[in-house]
This record gives structure tokens, sequence and C-alpha cells, in this order.
């Protein structure tokens, strides 16, 4: 049973633990005892995951009027569920601002920090270290559409889903590393690289909505992206077929695409990345181990 699946039974419980003690106080109020210490008096989030740099935290409260991280109001599910993202730099300090009747209270965690790997890449096409100018207008505009379908902020709740591996097989590349393409220090590495042949069938690691589905960007080749709800996207880049259409829904498990070594590459592989919102996240905080290494 993965952490998530667990978390849903757990959540399950809380839920019913919450239902319990208000049904219990409303009851019998005197015979409640004091509590020795109060902490807090706002419902405390419960987080799953851990806080470190790139991770993406499954959090559940019990009925407020908001909560608040990095200056964004987050979307709260019926049943309280809701998922923020760690970008790569985090800093050390986070908090959650959780308001209700009125009243405000700041819940603190501390974000572990990762040191990320250096990867030197020799033999990328000059043309996609170097864009010439007249690339210039074609790659703002591929960035732009890229940036639009990763902010779409929908209440699909395909996030609390246990995700798998869209493929299987050796991992070529991770999230965060400082990149070096022949010799030229260039933005990290955001995604994880699964090296497999072209026409290689990638599936949907859960349920999800195609929001961009594009043929050959100049970097990322062919491109699709899959919105999981809140914010949480995944993108997979550099294939060489799409097999699903923009708004189409798709299934956890079902083949969305074909590897390729399209964009900027030495060879096909499969690279898969994640946003929480603009945040760029990391993809190995939510999956279990390869069950085929
Ligand atoms: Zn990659």
């Amino acid at each position: 049973m993965s952490m998530i699946q667990r978390f849903g039974v757990l959540g399950g419980i809380l839920s019913l633990a919450w239902m319990f003690s208000v049904s219990a106080l409303a009851a019998t109020p005197t015979d409640v005892a004091p509590p020795t210490m109060v902490e807090h008096t706002l419902p405390k989030p419960i987080i799953r995951g851990e806080w470190v740099q790139g991770a993406v935290l499954i959090g559940q409260i019990a009925p407020v009027d908001s909560i608040e991280f990095m200056g964004r109001e987050l979307s709260i599910d019926p049943d309280g569920y809701f998922v923020i993202g760690l970008g790569r730099d985090y800093p050390t300090k986070a908090r959650l601002k959780v308001s209700l009747n009125g009243e405000s209270e700041a819940f603190d965690y501390t974000v572990k920090q990762r040191s990320y790997e250096i990867q030197r890449i020799e033999g990328v096409p000059k043309q996609t270290v170097n864009p010439d100018p007249e690339h210039l207008s074609r790659i703002r505009a591929e960035a732009a559409a890229a940036r639009r379908a990763r902010k779409a902020d929908t209440k699909h709740q395909y996030y609390r889903q246990p995700f798998q591996w869209p493929l299987e097989g050796p991992i070529t590349g991770v999230y965060g590393s400082q990149r070096y393409y022949n010799g030229e220090p260039r933005r990290p590495h955001f995604g994880v690289d699964v090296a497999a042949p072209t026409g290689t069938v990638v599936v949907a690691p859960v349920d999800g909505v195609v929001t961009l589905a594009h043929d050959n960007m100049f970097f990322s080749g062919g491109t699709l992206i899959v919105d999981h709800g809140h914010g949480l996207s995944s993108s997979f880049i550099h294939l060489s077929k799409i097999l699903v259409a923009e708004g189409a829904i798709v299934k956890q498990g079902q083949p969305i695409a074909e590897v390729g070594a399209t964009g900027r590459v030495t060879g096909p592989h499969l690279d898969w990345r994640m946003n929480w919102y603009d945040q760029r996240v990391d993809p190995q905080t939510l999956v279990p181990e390869m069950s085929r290494p």
C-alpha cells in the first residue's frame, strides 16, 4: 500500500474522529477534560509527505475558511484535502496560514535543503544550446503556451490518487541537477529521465485532463501536459508521438504517448516533469520505487 493510500484510510479515520469529537462535545461538554496546553486554537493541517525541497505534499484539514501558502489561497476539497508543492530552491522556513471565523493562525515547518547533482551533457545539437535569434519568437510563444497550461487551477481531485511510473526503465537524469550542455551552463534539469527506445508506450501516472498536446516544441519536442487538479500537473517531453488530444480525460495506466528523441536531447528517453502552478516539483517524491529497476 502506498503512503497516499494509507493517508486515504487515515484521512477517513480522522474525519470520523472529527465528527465523533464534535458530537461528544455537544452531548457532554462538561465531561471534557481541559487541555493541559493549548498550542493552536484553529484546526491543524495534517501533512503527508516530507518537507524537503521539490516535494509534493498532500494535506488535510477540518473545515476552515481558508489556507494560504506562499501568498496563494489553496483550493480545498469538500473533504478537506489540499496539495502544495515546494520548488527546487525553497528556503528553510515554510508557513501555512489557516483562517476561520475572522481568526488566523500560522503553522510553521522546516524545509530540508537538498544538494543537487551537476550533470554534463555533450553532443547536444548546437542549435538547441544557442538558438538562432530567428527562433526566439517561436521559443517565447511555446514557453507561454506551456505556462498557461500549467497555470490551470481546476477542482479535479486526481492528485489524491497514488501515482505510478509513466514508464519504467533506467533513470538517466534526476530533478534539480545543474546542467552543462556542450560545456555551457544552462537552467537546472527539472524532470526525471527514464531511458527507453523510441516508440515505447508512456502511460498516465494518475488520471488527469490533457491541457496541452504539441507535436514539436523547440526545446522539449513532442510535449504533453496533463492537469491533476489544484495546480498539480505532469509534463511529458521529447515524445515521438502523442496519443491523446487536448481536453481529453485520461485514466491512470492509459497509454498517452510514445517515447522519442525530439527537442534538446542526445537520445530517446522520457522526461517527466511536474509542476505545482509555477513551482517545479520532483515527480520522484510521489512515486514508489520502480518494480523493475
Ligand atoms: Zn530530461
